[in-house]
């Protein structure tokens, strides 16, 4: 049998796991990324990993899903804001260099949502738009099957794409992008600023909690949910008319056990865009979780071998 070794590499953790070409995850891991000397130390992780795994199993390549921007036709990092030292690196190059096998690297977003498609959420679907909301807003496009890049692999950048003229202020330099509204750190910001409207002090909360607070019809914590699902399926609305999709899928960790969360951002939809678009439920939650990036890496890595038995 044929095997894969896929990572996702992010700024806190690599997440790694072995896959069999049907997509079966074998086992999987994390492990600290190593913060110092990255453009040394993450190439000896990687070839570590995988010259282990060889003396077990029959390996066929590496599949590797990153945070940062990606050209994934030379397997480059050409960007990442929150990993000193990656810019630049030539992953693929360097892997194969050390290890000749073939190597893939596609942004991790990307990579979740082609997973998503594989295994998840959306199996069979071929127009699909992916979300994560945390921080900020990751988003991919996928139209006919294949993801949109662009021109210079920077296209589908729902974050910021402006909803509120002369909003607030973004890390982009502008005002009123989405992500400043839709993004699991705006619920969180919104609820401290109003519990401290109302006098009271929240140090630190998750959006989870903030949920819980919800079910239990906790006012504030109601209001500020109810503007966040608002803001939400304004950006979505223009999404559903920009691109009619057959499915959007948001993803993150404030998505997981929340299925009334993705109902009320159907339900808001609903209202918002055209009749003529409204073809049943559009938004579901991503199944696969932390894990969708391992599972695209594996797609990209057995479709660029010809190995993919869909
Ligand atoms: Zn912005």
């Amino acid at each position: 049998m044929d095997y894969i070794v896929c990572f996702d590499i992010g700024g806190t953790f690599i997440k790694f796991g072995l896959l069999d070409r049907n997509g079966k995850m074998i086992f999987k891991d994390k492990a600290m990324t190593p913060k110092s000397n990255l453009q040394k130390s993450l190439p000896e992780f990687l070839v570590k990993r995988v010259k282990l795994l060889q003396n077990d199993f029959q390996i066929v390549g590496i599949g590797i899903s990153s945070c940062g921007l990606i050209n994934h036709e030379r397997g480059e990092v050409l960007f990442s804001n929150n990993l000193p030292g990656y810019s630049g690196m030539k992953l693929a190059e360097i892997l194969f260099n050390q290890l000749q096998l073939p190597v893939s690297v596609e942004n991790d977003v990307k990579s979740a949502c082609l997973g998503e498609m594989w295994k998840g959420a959306i199996q069979g679907k071929r127009n699909v738009v992916f979300l994560t909301l945390g921080t900020g807003i990751g988003s991919t496009i996928v139209i006919d099957g294949k993801i949109v890049n662009g021109s210079h692999h920077l296209a589908g950048e729902l974050g910021h794409t402006v909803i509120v003229s002369e909003g607030r202020p973004c890390g982009c330099g502008r005002k009123g992008c989405y992500e400043r509204y839709a993004a699991t750190s705006a619920l969180v910001n919104d609820f401290i600023e109003e519990k401290k409207k109302h006098g009271e002090v929240v140090e630190r909360i998750s959006g989870e909690e903030i949920f819980k607070l919800v079910t239990e019809e906790d006012p504030i914590a109601l209001s500020v949910y109810k503007k966040f699902i608002r803001f939400i399926s304004i950006g979505l609305t223009n999404v559903v008319h920009l691109l009619n999709p057959e499915a959007i899928i948001i993803g993150g960790g404030i998505t997981e056990h929340a299925d009334q969360f993705i109902q009320d951002i159907n339900i808001e939809l609903k209202k918002e865009i055209m009749p003529i678009y409204n073809q049943g439920n559009i938004v579901y939650p991503s199944h696969l979780g932390n894990d969708a990036g391992l599972y695209g890496a594996c797609y990209i890595l057995l479709k660029k071998l010809n190995k993919l038995q869909v």
